[in-house]
């Protein structure tokens, strides 16, 4: 997989298949960027300064917090809040701010740079194709998604009915990003977020 410039200048990438990985959609986000830089250390309009929500997700959360869960709990606790995504219809935490993401300093530099979230690793602030925007959207919602119900199996009685159900979300305890879109394809169509034909065309 590579990303690239399509015929209308939008960020598009030219196929996936049925192995390709979240972690090869991030590699090819990288080396896209490394090949058309964007200058954030002297952006003015940092994205990471703007009043709108930092989406976390479980891998970043686990990350940060040394896959120790008593301290991804605390962490969920004292840094984020449940805010309701009203396009998929679920609740999904981000961090409790008002304006500055709690990482960013003032040149504009990340602090957890390579354990940002996965929303960040996924966004380039250049038109993007729809497709793209598909895949990037289906990813972020498996992965907030999973937070969500790690979260509630770290701290509440849940049923095993339950349990199994929220583990058919194949980022939950995900050490990583190496799930197969194939399988965020998967969950999407059994959330109702992504429909077969819909699904062929991303590919
Ligand atoms: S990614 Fe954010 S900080 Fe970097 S140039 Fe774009 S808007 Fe500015
Ligand atoms: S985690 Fe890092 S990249 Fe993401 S919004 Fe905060 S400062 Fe920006």
């Amino acid at each position: 997989m590579n990303l690239l410039f399509d015929s209308e200048g939008k960020v598009n990438y030219d196929k996936i298949n049925k192995e390709t990985t979240v972690k090869d959609v991030l590699e090819a986000i990288d080396i896209f960027l490394n090949n058309n830089p964007i200058p954030c250390d002297t952006c003015k309009e940092s994205c990471c300064k703007k009043a709108w929500s930092v989406e976390m997700d479980n891998v970043c959360v686990n990350r940060i917090s040394n896959w120790d869960e008593r301290c991804a709990s605390d962490y969920v606790k004292k840094k984020l809040v449940k805010k309701r995504n009203y396009y998929r219809e679920f609740d999904q935490y981000v961090l409790d701010k008002e304006k500055n993401c709690h990482f960013i300093t003032e040149e504009n530099y990340c602090t957890i740079y390579e354990q940002r979230p996965i929303i960040c690793r996924l966004y380039i602030c250049i038109d993007k194709s729809y497709r793209y925007n598909v895949v990037r959207e289906l990813i972020g919602s498996t992965y907030l998604k999973a937070l969500i119900f790690e979260e509630e199996m770290r701290t509440s009685k849940l049923s095993d009915e339950l349990i199994k159900q929220y583990k058919r979300n194949p980022a939950v305890f995900a050490k990583g990003y190496d799930i197969s879109l194939n399988d965020i394809f998967n969950y999407s169509e059994e959330e109702g977020w992504l429909y077969e034909d819909e699904r062929d065309e991303l590919y």
